[in-house]
């Protein structure tokens, strides 16, 4: 349950009623478009979102100031908090990216050149992020032996958190990693569901496609900026080229927890990850792309040292074991003080017939 002093932004409706912006506090939800006006009598956060700093540092005085006392609303519907633009999953967890390519390239050196001298990414499917709760159907494609057109049979999640872009940015003008808080409005817990076989026999050579585009599930929370514990990032070396350097702390500190069916099976610790937010921020406009309101970079799957502390469970079971029909999934997030800070969750359903 949330505190009095998270206060993450969501989308709910109440009995069918219209969809209205509003703030988690503890068992219930602050009604914004009943307490600070109609401009809060939306479907999506991202007008608000895209107002800017100032805009979301008054707002959130008022709603600290109205969480006290309040009256809440409850038992709602939550729904996608906000209209997905871009989404972009990067690969900054350098525990993870050496597990995975221990499995693949097992002749090879683990972490591929490239890996210390930019945050890894790919562009992923912005229509297909749906929000914590919605039923995952087990996806088809093809995959060996053949290939040949079938289920999944290694249908997979990760343990992601996914960062919220409020404020866009002009096209052929790269944003400086000091900007990202300028234009970063908050995060979500996010599962960047995976099917290992179909992503094995596509990938070569352009990376992820139909193996992570059928479903990213996100929290119905949006945690704010200014609600999250920043603390000193790991070293880097080799030191990244210039448009890559951060000044501040800027890894954020909260453990993830990974639950099949009511059973914690890892905490993934993310002020580990060897990028940053604003790393990648950078990094994602440093051709001159521009970011829209309503783009979602994710961190990549978050994974510690240590084997409980793996964030996917072709880690966690070295490529031997996978997500059965009606396995109910849960990532959640808490500060290292113990605050929460939201969770997603979703079922697997059966694959359709094909
Ligand atoms: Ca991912």
């Amino acid at each position: 349950m949330f505190d009095r002093t998270t206060l993450p932004y969501g989308v709910f409706s109440k009995a069918g009623g219209p969809k209205r912006i509003g703030v988690a506090v503890e068992d219930g939800v602050l009604d914004l478009a009943a307490n600070l006006g109609s401009r809060f009598a939306e479907g999506s956060l991202n007008a608000f979102m895209a107002e800017g700093p100032a805009s979301w540092a008054e707002v959130r005085s008022r709603v600290t100031e109205l969480a006290q006392t309040a009256d809440l609303v409850r038992d709602v519907e939550l729904h996608l908090p906000f209209e997905v633009a871009d989404y972009v999953d990067f690969y900054a967890s350098e525990q993870h990216a050496t597990n995975l390519g221990k499995m693949f390239r097992p002749d090879g050196e683990a972490l591929l050149p490239n890996w210390k001298h930019l945050p890894v990414g790919y562009h992923g499917r912005a229509g297909t992020v749906v929000v914590s709760g919605t039923d995952i159907v087990r996806p088809s494609g093809l995959t060996l032996p053949g290939p040949s057109y079938r289920p999944s049979a290694k249908l997979d999640v990760e343990v992601e958190l996914g960062f919220v872009v409020g404020v866009g940015s002009e096209l052929g003008k790269p944003c400086r990693t000091g900007d990202f808080a300028d234009h970063v409005f908050g995060v979500v817990i996010l599962n960047d569901w995976s099917a290992r076989d179909i992503q094995s026999y596509e990938y070569v050579p352009l990376g992820p496609f139909l193996g992570k585009s059928f479903a990213t599930s996100i929290s119905p929370w949006v945690v704010p900026l200014a609600a999250l514990d920043r603390v000193p990032a790991p070293a880097q070396d080799p030191e990244p080229a210039a448009y890559l350097q951060v000044d501040g702390d800027w890894a954020i500190d909260l453990t993830l927890e990974l639950s099949r069916n009511g059973e914690v099976v890892s905490r993934p610790p993310f002020a580990g990850m060897y990028w940053t937010g604003p790393q990648m921020l950078a990094h994602l406009t440093a051709s001159g792309a521009s970011l829209r309101t309503g783009d979602l970079f994710a961190s990549g799957t978050v994974s510690g040292d240590e084997v409980d502390q793996r964030g996917s469970f072709i880690e966690l079971t070295w490529n031997t074991s996978f997500l059965d029909d009606g396995d109910v999934v849960t990532i959640s997030a808490t500060t290292a003080s113990g605050r929460y800070l939201g969770e997603v969750s979703g079922r697997v359903a059966a694959a359709s017939r094909s």
